[in-house]
């Protein structure tokens, strides 16, 4: 290794280390800097929540099913890995979302007209959500950075603009399904902040609604901010191996897998990563891209402030118990993405997806797959069950709901017990303490899905943000020190 070479430390191999991994890559390439990184991956194989189990047929995801095709810096990604040609587009039956309300299976309407119509909420509730056109927006909205106390929950946002039916019945199931958390726990600001966007730009939700869907019909190409569910032919296992492919094929990156990182230290200007059986060093910039429970561990010798601010921000458990059955023994047609779950149906359930239905293919011939997700911050005691009663529970939550006959042939249960961050109020203020105590140690960055969006996309958005922020720092101090010789 040349000497002037800069060592970069990316610790964690999840999406969010990979990801900032090949970004330092890509662009020390275009900077001109001569770069070498080492990603520190704690488990025996990379991708951390992003995982595929294949057996006889079935096709299992550990984690994330998919993510949505709307994101530009991963659709960036997946070209520069060339995985184009392995994209799966979700299929048409999505749009078909249901609730559990009042213990029956409902379709989420999708159209005002199928709304007015629906029997998902009474008269009154929907007559409350058509008032959200008259209530005018915050004044203290974006502050909650700055001033906590502005910082709303998810729910008490729902219940302001829509009612409190609306938060409770759409509201709540949807940030289970997307959390595993609980609306009245998580910060609207943190966890949903292109909401707080909408009623600050345009005073409300519907005003949005309308003023987006004019800029639409102005630009036909527009898909919408949403998009759709996008997964690879492989499942999420494909983006894993072609980005560790990509670090392991280059002669400037390394790729250790059963590293637990267990203390970073600084020395004078640079940095040391220690673990079990290795002390390396020195480093130029370190990334930290392990999850916040971690990463507050690393850092306990660096700056407690910074690692008790880590320490605070909380993980739901989670249960995933897949189950295949034999077509013809589900009487449902499972035309559709799945059930979400409302907490006041008093269900262990959080939902459950019709993963065969969203990416056919992904279950043998005549086969069905289900994914039913339990346990969630609202119901952690649910983890303390073994795998033969959690899936019991599920078979009978699910058995009149689905017309479930005769018993699943394929039955797996994967545990999450520090699944998805929980961003509490006070997460955006706490993230500004920490960004200001980091301002006095240059060279370390923190990524990952604790921070700024738990999604696969916010992970591989942030990842390039800050491999950016890495360059940028190390051709500050090249430059430094070019003008000091
Ligand atoms: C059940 C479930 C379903 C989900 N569904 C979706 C979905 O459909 N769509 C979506 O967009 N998102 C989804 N998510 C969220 C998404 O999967 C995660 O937010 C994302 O994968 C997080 O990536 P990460 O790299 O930040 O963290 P992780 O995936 O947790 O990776 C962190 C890595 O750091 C490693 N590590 C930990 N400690 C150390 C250490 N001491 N030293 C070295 N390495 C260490 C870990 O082993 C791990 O590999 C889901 C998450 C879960 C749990």
């Amino acid at each position: 290794m040349r000497p002037n070479t800069c060592q970069v430390a990316v610790i964690g191999g999840g999406i969010a280390g990979l990801a900032t991994a090949v970004g330092l890559l890509d662009k020390a390439d275009q900077a001109g800097c001569d770069l070498r990184v080492t990603v520190f991956e704690a488990d025996d194989t990379p991708g951390g929540n992003l995982r595929t189990l294949q057996h006889e047929g079935w096709q299992l995801e550990w984690g994330p099913n998919g993510f949505m095709d709307s994101e530009p810096a991963t659709l960036r990604l997946v070209d520069r890995l060339g995985l184009g040609d392995r994209l799966l587009p979700s299929s048409d039956a999505t749009r078909h979302r249901f609730l559990l309300v009042g213990g029956r299976m409902m379709e989420i309407p999708t159209s005002p007209k199928a709304f007015l119509k629906s029997k998902m909420m009474p008269a009154s509730a929907k007559l409350r959500m058509a008032g959200e056109l008259f209530i005018p927006g915050r004044s203290d909205l974006g502050k909650a950075a700055v001033d906590p106390s502005t910082d709303e929950t998810v729910h008490d946002f729902g219940v302001r603009r829509l009612g409190r039916e609306f938060a409770e019945i759409m509201l709540d199931p949807m940030v289970k399904g997307v959390f595993g958390g609980e609306a009245k726990e998580l910060s609207l600001a943190a966890a949903f902040p292109r909401m707080v966007e909408l009623e600050r730009d345009h005073g409300g939700l519907f005003r949005a609604m309308i003023a987006l869907a004019r800029q639409r019909r102005g630009n036909k190409t527009d898909a919408g901010p949403s998009g759709n569910l996008t997964s690879f032919t492989g499942g999420m296992a494909d983006l894993v191996e072609a980005l560790a492919r990509t670090i392991e094929k280059s002669d400037r990156a390394e790729l250790r897998c059963n590293s637990p990182v267990e203390t970073i230290t600084r020395e004078m200007d640079s940095w040391r990563v220690s673990g079990p059986d290795f002390n390396l060093g020195p480093f130029t910039a370190v990334v930290e891209a392990a999850p916040a429970h971690a990463a507050a561990r690393h850092l306990a010798g660096i700056s407690e402030k910074i690692s008790t601010s880590l320490a605070r921000i909380p993980f739901s458990p989670m249960a995933i118990v897949a189950l295949g059955f034999d077509r013809s023994t589900v009487k449902h047609d499972l035309d559709g993405f799945g059930m979400l779950v409302p907490g006041r149906e008093k269900s262990d359930l959080l939902g459950c997806l019709w993963t065969s239905s969203i990416f056919p293919g992904r279950a043998p011939e005549s086969k069905v797959l289900l994914r039913a997700m339990l346990g969630g911050a609202g119901n952690p005691c649910i983890m303390d069950l073994d795998d033969e009663s959690m899936v019991a529970l599920t078979l009978s939550e699910l058995r009149h709901l689905l017309g479930l006959k005769g018993l699943p042939n394929m039955v797996r249960v994967i545990r999450h017990q520090k699944a998805i961050a929980q961003y509490r109020p006070g997460h955006l203020a706490l993230l500004r303490e920490m960004d200001l105590e980091m301002e006095r140690l240059p060279g370390l960055y923190l990524t990952g899905s604790s921070y700024c969006g738990i999604a696969v996309n916010a992970c591989v958005k942030e990842a390039e943000k800050v491999s950016a922020r890495v360059i940028e720092h190390l051709a500050e101090l090249r430059s430094t020190t070019a003008s000091e010789v």
